[in-house]
């Protein structure tokens, strides 16, 4: 046998961002071993792939599967029927740590898709000032920190996140974290401090950390948050550009939804969802003297979404047909109530539910804008999801096809040439990922064979556990991880250390 996997007849995008080319894939073991003609050779199995377009696997530069291995949840079949081959995992602040017997237990475990990991800001910074009175940390804890950071590129991590769940995260101390992962030759991946209101002055910090340090840095899940902020976007992009164009590393990932999914705090703003908790539960509110401040709270809040039928909640456990599927305009119609009694109702369900809350607050026209920008890439902010089980992002199911099926070919907001680039090389490159990415000679077999004129997601917020249609074959180190289909009940990834 010469090889032993063909791939025959398909159309070949290779990550250049160039347009396909008809030819034969020979794969060896792991790698793909020749490109060009192959009807003349033997192997031990042929998947003929006439009419499909074929691809690098995709790489998928933004998950928080690290949070699902550490509940031991390891299923990413919701991630590799989408064709997504590599997952980083670790972003907006948080991994698994420590960095070392976290990739020993993904390896231990397996994985169907290959795995690497960022060192999360916030996942040190509670272990370095636990116990600290201090929301800051003393200069003794800013070298912990460091050291952790050194630490986890050591044990493999690929470079460094940080997010500002906790708000007191200063410039200086993001400065000081990034800082051993610049003098690593790695990368910074950010939630920036603000997608809304303060989403300019968040961009120009994240820019400032490239400029100090020099690291090359990824701005997550790039957005504009809320219809007063929508007209940024002009700004944001040039801004970025701008950079670039002064020698810094910057780019960005998105994914291809105006809807993010959240807690039900985010009926609330964090001013009174802290000052509920503060007296006591949010139950005690309702006779105290702030009650207009909380209502008026609620309502700029709720304002700053586009109105109160953009905040839709799903339930995260048991379902709850009384709120499933219903905003908080439809609420107030339902209950005969103002937002403010809604938000509170929400919060004392929430105990016996867990509501989710999802709000569709961002700029379809934007979305188009920054998927095809070129420094984009796309990126599902992705859990790994028990199929069925509890409401969910229809990201986790749908983000690449979604992609390549309604924003190529039905909108052609770019060709599919260059969406497979974002779905490969540009991560691969950006995430230092040897030997991936790219479909050529040598580089992993990892692969996509997908139909350009059917592909599409078919996933909701209303239903997000739907497969994706159009990807019969999906391949991982040589192996058929998705094959017509069918996932294979066995790990081929691999665990990428730096
Ligand atoms: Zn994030």
């Amino acid at each position: 046998m010469d090889f032993d996997l063909i791939i025959s007849g398909g159309t070949i995008y290779d990550g250049s961002g160039s347009e396909g080319f008809c030819a034969d894939i020979g794969i060896a073991g792991d790698r793909f071993s020749a490109i060009g003609d192959l009807s003349d050779a033997t192997a031990a199995r042929t998947i003929d792939a006439t009419g499909m377009a074929v691809a690098p696997g995709f790489i998928d530069p933004h998950t928080h599967c690290h949070s699902d291995v550490a509940k031991d949840i390891l299923h990413s079949d919701n991630l590799l029927r989408q064709g997504i081959t590599t997952v980083i995992a670790g972003n907006c602040g948080g991994s698994g740590w420590p960095v070392g017997e976290h990739l020993a237990k993904v390896e231990t475990l397996g994985f169907k898709s290959n795995y690497a990991m960022l060192v999360g800001h916030h996942t040190i910074r509670s272990i370095a000032m636990e116990g600290s009175e201090s929301p800051w940390p003393s200069h003794e804890q800013t070298v912990a920190m460091q050291e952790m950071v050194c630490r986890g590129l050591d044990e493999g991590a690929i470079g460094v996140t940080a997010g500002y769940a906790q708000r007191h995260e200063t410039f200086e101390e993001i400065v000081a974290i990034t800082r051993p992962a610049a003098e690593a030759g790695t990368i910074y991946a950010s939630h920036i401090r603000s997608e809304g209101n303060g989403l300019l002055q968040a961009v120009g910090e994240a820019i400032e950390v490239a400029h100090e340090t020099g690291i090359a840095i990824q701005i997550s899940h790039l957005k504009t948050n809320g219809p007063s902020n929508w007209n940024k976007l002009e700004i944001v992009l040039a801004m970025i550009e701008d950079a670039v164009d002064h020698g810094l590393n910057v780019a960005a990932d998105r994914y291809p939804y105006i809807g993010w999914h959240g807690g039900s705090t985010n009926v609330m703003t964090r001013w009174c969802y802290e000052e509920a908790q503060k007296r006591g539960g949010r139950e005690h509110l309702k006779d105290t003297d702030i009650i207009e401040q909380f209502r008026r709270e609620v309502a700029g809040l709720l304002a700053g979404y586009g109105g109160p039928d953009k905040l839709m909640f799903t339930s995260l456990s048991e379902p709850d047909p009384e709120v499933d599927g219903k905003t908080v305009a439809d609420l107030m119609a339902q209950w005969q109530v103002e937002a403010i009694d809604v938000a509170l109702e929400i919060e004392r369900r929430n105990a016996e539910h867990r509501i989710g809350a999802v709000g569709f607050t961002m700029s379809e026209e934007n979305l188009k804008r920054i998927l095809a920008h070129p420094l984009v890439m796309v990126g599902t902010d992705a859990h790994l999801e028990v199929f069925g089980v509890r409401a969910t992002h229809p990201r986790n199911y749908g983000t690449y096809p979604r992609v390549l099926g309604k924003y190529v070919r039905e909108e052609r907001i770019m060709s599919l040439g260059e969406a497979v680039k974002k779905m490969t090389t540009m991560p691969a490159e950006r995430y230092a990922l040897r030997d991936r990415g790219w479909l050529r000679p040598g580089y992993f077999a990892d692969a996509v064979i997908f139909d350009p004129a059917t592909v599409a997601d078919t996933a909701t917020f209303a239903n997000a556990h739907q497969y994706p249609v159009g990807i019969p074959y999906v391949l991982v180190n040589g192996q058929v991880a998705v094959d017509n289909e069918v996932t294979a009940a066995e790990h081929y990834g691999q665990v990428l250390r730096r």
